[in-house]
């Protein structure tokens, strides 16, 4: 074991070895902690939660597309949870005690941020249980040779770890959404359109990991364990995880970035811009490592180009950005709004106000994605704009949003977890996002056809991949599924995650995740 792995190693057996002294019993045997329920910690000291209605609504930040088609227009969307108990653990141990005091077949959910687009984990099964991991907060930060690791517990959402590496000075290939759970985020493969091309996905940074195991046991793993790289891209199918230690980067990863926001009135209009602009991403963008470009088309009638510049970059970023300035005024598009960031915290908060701002009663989403390996072809580009941006349901979906992105670079050359994320180059985002509330249950379903067409196009598109992750796919779209080899990113990567779930759980325990169609 290298000294970082025993570092990684030490630090999350202080933690599993801390939670445990609360309980009471703890029996270390090399590096795994076997633990059941001490006499004085039995199931009823755990906090079960008695509001189940409410905590539904209260935990999920949208609801499936596909799950709002049958509610009359206006009248209230009835959703709870279909689990028998929902239960608010507050360390390993507790967590190991539910799992070893219910029957061995009792299947389980777990919850952190609740943003995943199908809901799965949360509405979960009448057999099931949750395990909602929102007691489980901390944030600790630890110098080794090498740097520093954090260590987030599995409750922790991007807006508290972003606060809490500003103050250390600190960066990582955060997730967008401010209360995307970075368990939830991680475990299924999730990548940071601004800087992934810089520092990797996030899971491609993590030293050591905390899980209970579907048999009650708590272990910790590290980089020597195959587990864990498993547990990078398809985590959520095979065990709870408590804990995870992150090797951050310094925040002078990133120099500045510039975002212009463009009007546009007609559909037409959006998709000549988008002409221009994929094709700037893949000649200018795609070829310099130390620039990263998104360009999102959004229902409201906006383009929002972002650039961010690495701490690599030379020369003058206003010139970097002027083609696309150009392109816009060639249109008389006009630019409304206009940021320029000199750091990584504001780039990586921007985003919070507006998507704090998108609100439904309740929302719903149906999330797809598509992209290219390699460098994505003129047939791709063509693709992209014609049929993602001129026939996605933008004007139905008001809320939606196309995310064309840049990654590859540093996601693309580092160590391979399983998720398609870090095998693609050139990244399209289809998120479709609306308000339920107003919408017939027939204005519901023409939503889900438009989007299922875009879709099923994209699939007949040679060399563009269609949703080939847990992060940017709709797990309950019925009758249309990916092939596990695209998700978890290789025929050799899906075979190892399929022989650890039989190993982790051979009574499929966990099966309220994004894969459950493969495993
Ligand atoms: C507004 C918004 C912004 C987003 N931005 C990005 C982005 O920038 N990049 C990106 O890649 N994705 C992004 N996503 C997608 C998001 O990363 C995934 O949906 C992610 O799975 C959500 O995690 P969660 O913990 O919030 O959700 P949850 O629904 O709580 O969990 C998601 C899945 O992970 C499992 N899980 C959660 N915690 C644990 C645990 N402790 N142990 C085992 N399994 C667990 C759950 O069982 C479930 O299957 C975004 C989504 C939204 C809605």
């Amino acid at each position: 074991m290298s000294d970082t792995h025993q570092d990684a190693h030490e630090i999350s057996r202080r933690a599993v070895l801390k939670s445990a002294a609360i309980g009471g019993a703890a029996f270390v045997a090399g590096g795994t902690v076997l633990t059941g329920c001490a006499s004085d910690l039995q199931l009823h000291s755990v906090e079960l939660l008695e509001a189940k209605g409410e905590w539904l609504s209260k935990r999920v930040w949208c609801l499936s597309g596909n799950k709002v088609l049958s509610a009359g227009a206006g009248s209230p969307m009835v959703a709870t949870t279909a689990a028998r108990q929902i239960y608010r653990p507050r360390s390993a141990e507790e967590i190991s005690c539910v799992v070893r005091s219910l029957p061995a077949n009792t299947a389980i959910a777990c919850v952190g941020g609740g943003h995943e687009s199908s809901n799965v984990a949360a509405f979960a099964s009448s057999e099931a249980i949750v395990l909602d991991m929102a007691h489980l907060k901390s944030i600790e930060f630890r110098d080794d040779d090498q740097g520093t690791l954090v260590t987030v517990g599995a409750g922790v959402v991007f807006r508290e770890l972003v606060e809490a590496l500003k103050v250390h000075h600190g960066a990582l290939p955060v997730g967008t959404g401010p209360g995307v759970g970075v368990v939830g985020f991680l475990v299924n493969g999730g990548l940071s359109g601004y800087f992934s091309r810089r520092l990797g996905l996030l899971g491609q940074r993590v030293e050591g990991m905390t899980i209970v195991t579907a048999a009650g046991d708590i272990r910790v793993l590290t980089r020597a364990d195959e587990l864990l790289t498993a547990m990078l891209g398809a985590g959520s199918a095979l065990a709870i995880v408590v804990d995870v230690t992150i090797r951050m980067a310094n925040e002078k990863v990133v120099q500045l970035a510039e975002q212009r926001v463009m009007a546009f009135e007609s559909r037409a209009q959006a998709v000549e811009f988008s002409r221009g602009a994929v094709r700037f991403l893949r000649d200018r963008v795609l070829s310099n490592p130390s620039v990263s470009v998104e360009v999102v088309v959004t229902g409201t009638k906006v383009i929002v180009a972002t650039l961010v510049f690495y701490d690599s970059f030379q020369g003058s970023a206003a010139e970097f950005v002027k083609p696309l300035e150009e392109l816009a005024a060639g249109m008389k598009l006009p630019v409304v709004a206009q940021a320029h960031w000199t750091s990584w915290y504001e780039t990586a908060s921007a985003l919070w106000p507006v998507i704090n701002g998108q609100k439904g009663d309740p929302l719903a989403t149906l999330q797809h994605c598509f992209g290219t390996e390699g460098m994505p072809a003129d047939q791709h580009l063509d693709f992209v704009c014609d049929t993602v941006v001129g026939q996605s349901p933008l004007d139905e979906a008001e809320l939606s949003i196309i995310e064309i992105r840049t990654l590859g670079g540093a996601a693309l050359s580092g160590a391979k977890v399983p998720s398609g994320n870090c095998q693609h180059t050139f990244f399209v985002n289809l998120v479709t996002l609306y308000d339920a509330k107003p919408k017939t249950p027939q204005q519901r379903q023409e939503i889900v056809e438009l989007t299922k067409r875009v879709v099923d196009k994209a699939r007949l598109v040679e060399g563009l991949n269609v949703d080939f992750s847990g992060t940017h796919s709709q797990a309950d779209d019925l009758d249309r599924s990916t092939a596990a080899a695209e998700m978890f990113g290789s025929e050799a990567l899906a075979q190892t995650v399929k022989a650890m779930k039989s190993k982790m759980d051979p009574d499929n325990r966990l099966r309220f995740h994004p894969f459950a169609k493969f495993l």
